[in-house]
Formats: C-alpha cells, structure tokens, sequence
C-alpha cells in the first residue's frame, strides 16, 4: 500500500477505533484506490485523502416518538453529508435498530464514490435513525417522521441536501416525511427528498430503476464476457431490487430459475414472476406460499443448481466463502450485486482467484438514485418525463457507468473480471479532481 495512504487509514482508525462499520469501509476502498496516489506524489500536499476520508457535516438530533399507549420513546436522528464537489448532497435515509453515526458515515462514504460513478452531478450523503418501523402502528410511523423532519428539514432542501429512502424508508414513509417537510416549510419546493409518490411530482421508472439499471449494465457486460448457451440466472431476494432484476433479465432472453426471500428459496425452470409480485408486492407475503416449483428453506446459495449468474438483491453478507465455493461449484460465471455488500471480503477474494467476473453494488445497484437524480431535474424544471425518455437516460447511466470501469481497467492494467478495482478507482478519480477543482 501506498504509504501516505497508510499513513492516513492508520491515523483515522486510530482516531474512531470503535467505528468498526467506517474503518471497514475506509480500509476496503482505499487498499484497492492506492495506486492513484503512488502516481500523484503531490496529492499529499494537496491533503487530498483528509479531505476524502473526512465528512463535510455530520448533524445529529433528537426524535421523540409517543407511542399509541401514552409512552415517551426517544431515538437518535442523523443526516452525514459526507461530500458534494460533484454535486448536492444525495442519499437515502435508513429507519433501523442497527443504526449508528459509524454505520451511516461508512454508507455516506461509499455512496460518494457511487454518485460520483453515475456521470451525473451528485454528491454523497447518507441518514437516518436508530427507529425500527417493523411492529409500529401506521400512526406511531407518522408520528415518527413528522418528529424526524423536525430535527432534518432544516439541513436539506433543493441544490443543496436531498434524502431519499433506504432499508424501513418505503413509500409509506417518504409520503409522511415529504408532507412533513411541506408543513415545515410551507413553500413550493419538491425536488427535496426523492422517491415520492408520482401523484407527488415522483418519477416513473424509479420503482424499476435498480433492476433494470442492474441488467443494463449486465448485458454490456456479458458482451465482453460472452455465454455462449441459454443464459441461467439465480437472484436471491424477492423485493424491490430482485422483482424488476428478474424481469428484466428474463425480458432480455435470461432464465431466472432461482429466487429467495428471508426464510427460503424456489427453483423453478418457469417462473411466473407475476405469482411472485402479487405475493410480495400486494400480500406482503412468504415465498413459500408460490405454488409452482420445488421451496426449500434456507439461503438459494447452499442449493445446487447449475446457472451461471448470480444476482444477490437481499441483504448485506449473504454470501460467505463456503457459499462463494458453492456458487463457483454450480457453474457460476459473473456475480454482480444488486444489494449494498452482500459478499464478504473472502468471497469476493475468492471469485477474483477463480475467474469469476464480480460486480459490486456500487457500479451495479446505481440505477436507483440515477432516477432519483432525473426526479430532481423534473422536479427542478417543473416537467413530467414519460417512462421511455426516463428507462433511455437511466440506460444511458448504465452504459456510463460501465465505460468508467473499462477505462479504468486499461488505464491501471487491471484484470477483465475486476469491477470491484475498476468501479472504486474509476470513481475516486472523478472525486478527486473535482476535491482539486474547487481548492
Ligand atoms: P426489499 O425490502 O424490497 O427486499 C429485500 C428482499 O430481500 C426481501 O425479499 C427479503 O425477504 C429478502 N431478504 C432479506 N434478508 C435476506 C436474507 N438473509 N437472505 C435472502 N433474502 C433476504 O429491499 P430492496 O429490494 O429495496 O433492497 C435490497 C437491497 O438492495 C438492500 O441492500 C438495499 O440497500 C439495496 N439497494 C436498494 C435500492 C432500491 O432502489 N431499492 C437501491 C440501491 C441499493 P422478505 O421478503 O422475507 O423480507
């Protein structure tokens, strides 16, 4: 490793050696962006890597929830505002009992490098609360978030700072924060949170974004890594990202013959994707209710079964080593991540050893908050865009996005099936030079 970039991962761990999330996250992107800074000895003058490692703001505050039956319950809220030379401020908010400043500083700053990867002109942030909505009643959620917005409206707002949803942040709750801040506010403002209902000046096409931005980039993909038979594709998850992954990868002549929810998997050589939408998406039910196929409890990556693309869209560190091996074991060919980290370091080592191409959540997953950005832009023109220029432009991103990767992957004599190096160095560069720009 570089050593002035050691110097400052040592430095900053030393300084916050309890945030174990954000150590984690500094030590991942910076091991793999170190040769940016052997090639530019005066980024250490310049203090290039302070400024990158180091959040712009970090706002914190109280949110008082009373419960149905009388009680007083206190959470934390935060919003980090990690980075904007590239643009405002842009990430989701995240309502989860696991949240703390160190988990949200972690995802503010990889949601920088994402941003920046997008071309479009974002920067990165990311907030939220330590507040579980899981077991609330829909009151106590609207209580919640009106209180929330209290402690946030003051921070965010158009071209400057504008959260989105994320992980116990739906429609549900960014309906109760978007009028929250309206009443706050009282003005004509809309381009300040995205992901809003369309009835709501929302955008179309951000419901699909993540999975069919995720399979557009795929398919750039497979042209430089061709397969060369029907191509087979597991996808673990049932939400959001998995549904409109699996649709459009079997729009594009794909077979999904695997999807997962939290208790189990189905195998399925014909799919119907709309029994699986109705569950999920209408019932809000179990996968185990699908009445085609063979169920299995447990994770789809312990199960044999021949397919050569794997898509995780569920949840963060699904994927161990011992299930890296399976997957590669079952013919598997290209991992690429529709969910933020849901491989663990070991397996991703592992893919790399094996010639396996990996993709990670930061390059594949970007297509959500690039909607998010053409909401802004209507919001902030005051149009309506139909879903075809939307799906062309998030298309575009994609294609992008990949172009990024393989410049990198010349430019630093990188392997084909490394993403992962591609998409952080390719990213770094495009935070760095703004950083410089506006010194
Ligand atoms: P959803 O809540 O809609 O869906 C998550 C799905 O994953 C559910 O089907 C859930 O099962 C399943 N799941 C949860 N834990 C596990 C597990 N241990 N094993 C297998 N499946 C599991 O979330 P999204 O689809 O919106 O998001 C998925 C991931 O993608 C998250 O990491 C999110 O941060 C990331 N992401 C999402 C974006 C978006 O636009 N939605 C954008 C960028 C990233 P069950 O149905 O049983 O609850």
């Amino acid at each position: 490793m570089n050593s002035y970039v050691e110097k400052i991962l040592n430095e900053e761990i030393n300084k916050h050696p309890e945030e174990l999330e954000f150590n984690q996250a500094l030590e991942e992107v910076l091991k793999t962006i170190s040769v940016i800074f052997d090639n530019h000895p005066e980024y250490e003058e310049m203090k290039i890597l302070e400024k990158l490692v180091t959040p712009d703001n970090i706002v914190k505050f109280k949110v008082d929830l009373k419960r149905d039956n009388g009680d007083l319950e206190t959470y934390d809220g935060y919003r980090v505002q990690f980075n904007n030379s590239v643009g405002v401020y842009k990430g989701g908010l995240r309502f989860n009992s696991h949240v703390n400043e160190s988990v949200l500083k972690a995802l503010g700053f990889e949601q920088t490098f994402k941003n920046a990867l997008t071309g479009l002109a974002m920067g990165g942030a990311k907030g939220g609360s330590n507040f579980d909505p899981k077991g609330k009643s829909e009151e106590e959620i609207k209580r919640f978030c009106e209180s929330f917005m209290q402690g946030l409206a003051n921070h965010i707002g158009e071209g400057k700072d504008v959260p989105a949803g994320d992980l116990g942040v739906g429609a549900r709750e960014i309906n109760y924060l978007y009028d929250a801040y309206k009443k706050i506010k009282n003005n004509d403002e809309e381009g300040f949170i995205t992901g809003k209902p369309i009835e709501k000046n929302g955008s179309l096409v951000r419901k699909e974004a993540t999975g069919y931005g995720l399979v557009y980039l795929l398919n750039e993909i497979i042209k430089i890594h061709p397969i060369s038979h029907e191509i087979r594709v597991i996808i673990s998850g049932s939400g959001n990202v998995a549904i409109y992954t699996a649709e459009k990868c079997k729009e594009l002549g794909m077979k999904v013959v695997g999807m997962s929810d939290s208790k189990g998997y189905i195998i399925d050589e014909n799919l119907d994707l709309e029994q699986i939408k109705v569950i999920k998406e209408q019932k809000r039910g179990k996968l185990s209710e699908y009445s085609k196929g063979i169920y299995h409890e447990g994770s789809i990556y312990d199960a044999e079964i021949k397919a050569d693309i794997a898509i995780p869209c569920g949840c963060q560190n699904e994927i161990d080593i011992k299930r890296a091996q399976n997957l590669v074991k079952n013919g598997i060919k290209i991992v690429i991540e529709g969910a933020n980290m849901p491989d663990e370091n070991d397996a991703i080592r592992y893919y790399l050893k094996n010639n396996i191409v990996f993709v990670p959540g930061k390059a594949a997953n970007a297509g959500g908050v690039s909607v998010s950005f053409f909401e802004m832009e209507q919001n902030r023109l005051k149009e309506k865009w139909n879903f075809e220029k939307v799906d062309t432009l998030l298309k575009t991103t994609m294609i992008n996005i990949h172009n990024q990767c393989l410049e990198a992957m010349k430019e630093y004599k990188l392997d084909s099936h490394d993403y992962l190096r591609a998409a952080n160095l390719a990213s770094a560069k495009i935070v760095i030079d703004k950083l410089i720009k506006r010194q």
